[in-house]
């Protein structure tokens, strides 16, 4: 909630909600790692002054004085011009991906800086990426490493069950990967390969820069995203509709 002096944010634009005929309510991540929600006055009036700050997944200097229960976008500029990816449709839903785990993931009031740096370069590897692959592969692992960040890591050196190094299958609710005889024991146990092992370790220890640069067909791309959505949905208790968008890309 807005409380204290007036603050000047540097800030991600993660969302925005229509209020009223002509104002937005937006929620930025600030560069310390602290979800605001604040009132752009006007912002959807044509030429809005708080138009461009107001951008979705844009990069802002924010001036915010303290509201009621909210705080109040007074002015603001874009630091960085649209990306160009986030132009299209599979573009904008995976950075609407990214956003939802994040906005999910933070409560509001608590500062966590390691995921403002996370975001951003998600957002510009997101702008970057030539295909659907790449979007894939870029949310996943924004999603696992965020995940993994807040405590919620996956097991996949060996399985999580007894401990045996020969995996076989991979299962949400058991916590990482399983062997053939541990796999009975977990519903949602599937079988994953050796290989898809290894993509889900490069997730979270891989930089994103990498990831986005990595050669990986479709099937593998989207199999990633899935999983990363069910270990996001499932440790958030949250329903992730903008990665089940992603997905059906
Ligand atoms: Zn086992």
């Amino acid at each position: 909630m807005a409380r204290g002096p007036a603050r000047r944010a540097e800030a991600l634009v993660l969302d925005r909600t229509k209020l009223g005929e002509t104002d937005l309510i937006i929620t930025l991540l600030a560069r310390e790692g602290e979800l605001l929600k604040a009132v752009a006055k006007g912002a959807r009036r044509p030429g809005a002054r708080l138009s461009a700050p107001t951008e979705l997944y844009g990069r802002v200097d924010a001036l915010l004085a303290p509201g009621k229960s909210l705080w109040i976008l007074t002015d603001g500029r874009r630091l960085v011009p649209p990306a160009r990816r986030t132009d299209d449709m599979a573009g904008l839903s995976a950075a609407a991906a990214v956003s939802e785990v994040v906005r999910a993931s933070l409560p509001e009031g608590e500062a966590d800086p390691f995921v403002y740096a996370l975001v951003l370069r998600a957002f510009e590897e997101i702008a970057l990426a030539g295909d659907v692959e790449h979007l894939d592969l870029v949310s996943a692992a924004t999603a696992m490493k965020l995940l993994s960040h807040l405590g919620w890591q996956p097991g996949l050196d060996a399985c999580v069950g007894c401990g045996s190094r020969e995996t076989t299958h991979a299962s949400v609710s058991a916590g990482g990967l399983l062997c053939d005889g541990c796999a009975g024991e977990a519903e949602d146990a599937e079988s994953v390969d050796a290989r898809r092992a290894a993509w889900l370790r490069s997730l979270i220890e891989a930089r994103l820069a990498d990831l986005a640069a990595a050669p990986v067909d479709g099937p593998t791309a989207a199999w990633l995203a899935s999983f990363a959505r069910n270990w996001a949905a499932y440790h958030l208790d949250a329903r992730l509709r903008a990665f089940d968008f992603l997905l059906s890309f």
